[in-house]
């Protein structure tokens, strides 16, 4: 069997204008295990396009080896809504401009209550009778989602695509950044497995987000459901293993970095048993896992120029001056320079491309070992 093409459209959001997703197949549908990949939901965010891109074909060949096990679902962008805001010559996809400018990767429905209204009773001690329950009971809580606006369309069919699947991958990227994963923490041996495979210098576990980011709307619901009827995990393991993949920053965007990163994918899901064959030997591992509330996010002091005196992916120590902020109005350039102190030891993984920043504004993230007592537990690290 070959790679399989349908397009959905979206309702008219405009008239005269339609959009379409595009999702591409392999293997057999329905077979297990289900494996989902999708770029770009931040529309603006393009490494995870030219990785889907390389990705592709290596599937098509898979396939045609006969060797896909389970079924596989990519789309090659995720967000047709956020690619046709354009202002000024810029693509602006971080946010919809048409629903009070709400975050493309937050506020996606957290199923696990409807779900587990729907499985109480159900599930028994057997964790692959009680996976196929969830399943059915998660498409079915994302078949009673509205779809009248083209976002809410969007949204139903997105989910009715991923939700479900045994590995769910969301292929973002950051401004300037090294590679970075987020994971559920009951996932840690996974996503570090997949960390090995890609070169990862950072990874970062939580125990479950508020805010609704894509991921966690796959994830979570299997602990949440297993904690709300008392189950415990060898009754109902945590199925979907979703992750948010950063593919660096904005402009990391190159056919040896795309090539680089398919093949990380590629091995991962070898190693995993998605794809027969053997895999090469799992790279060493670049870092250790560390809690997302360990990151400091270094805030600017000030309005003023970012002078950066650490590099990004560098290891830095708590205390130690990693930019300075100059006010431009001051008189006294003596007297025009703010630091930002590090407020843990780990490593500066992503940096703000504006060099002009605005008093309170993020400028860069350490990814740290130790939860922070300034940070709000696991919370988002933006907005
Ligand atoms: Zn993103």
């Amino acid at each position: 069997m070959s790679r399989t093409t349908e397009t959905i459209t979206l309702p008219t959001y405009s008239p005269g204008t339609t959009r379409e997703l595009k999702v591409w197949r392999w293997g057999t549908p329905g077979a297990r295990p289900k494996v989902y990949f999708q770029a770009a939901l931040h529309a603006d965010e393009w490494p995870g396009l030219m990785a889907s891109h390389h990705l592709a074909p290596k599937l098509d060949q898979a396939d045609a080896e006969g060797r896909i096990k389970g079924e596989i679902i990519m789309l090659p962008y995720a967000n047709p809504i956020g690619m046709a805001q354009v202002v000024n010559g810029q693509m602006l996809g971080r946010f919809n401009f048409s629903s009070a400018h709400g975050n493309f990767n937050r506020d996606w429905p957290d199923l696990s209550d409807a779900v587990a209204a729907r499985v109480t009773g159900k599930l028994g001690t057997d964790p692959d009778a009680n996976a196929v329950i969830m399943r059915e009971a998660l498409l079915a809580c994302v078949a009673d989602l509205p779809d009248t606006s083209e976002t809410e369309a969007h949204t139903k069919a997105v989910l009715g695509l991923s939700i479900d699947a045994d590995y769910m991958f969301d292929l973002h990227c950051d401004l300037e950044a090294t590679l970075h994963l987020y994971a559920h923490q009951e996932h840690t041996s996974i996503v570090m497995e997949l960390a090995r495979y890609l070169s990862v210098p950072v990874v970062m576990v939580d125990t479950g987000l508020a805010g609704g980011p894509f991921d966690e709307t796959h994830a979570n619901p299997w602990m949440n459901v297993r904690d709300q009827l008392g189950l415990d995990e060898s009754a109902l393991p945590a199925a979907c293993f979703a992750t948010t993949v950063e593919l660096r920053g904005q402009t990391d965007v190159s056919d040896e970095l795309g090539a680089q990163d398919a093949a990380g994918l590629f091995n991962f899901l070898v190693h995993r048993g998605v794809l027969s064959g053997d895999a090469p030997t799992m790279p060493d591992a670049l870092c250790e896992p560390t809690p997302l509330g360990g990151v400091d996010s270094l805030k600017s002091p000030i309005a003023g120029l970012i002078a950066w005196k650490k590099k990004l992916g560098e290891r830095v120590e708590k205390g130690e001056v990693i930019a300075e902020i100059i006010d431009i109005a001051e008189d006294d350039p003596a007297q025009a320079r703010t630091p930002v102190l590090a407020r843990t030891r780990g490593l500066l993984f992503s940096m703000d491309v504006d060099r002009m920043t605005r008093a309170g504004d993020t400028v860069g993230k350490i990814a740290g070992a130790k939860t922070l007592e300034h940070r709000d537990g696991d919370s988002l690290l933006s907005n």
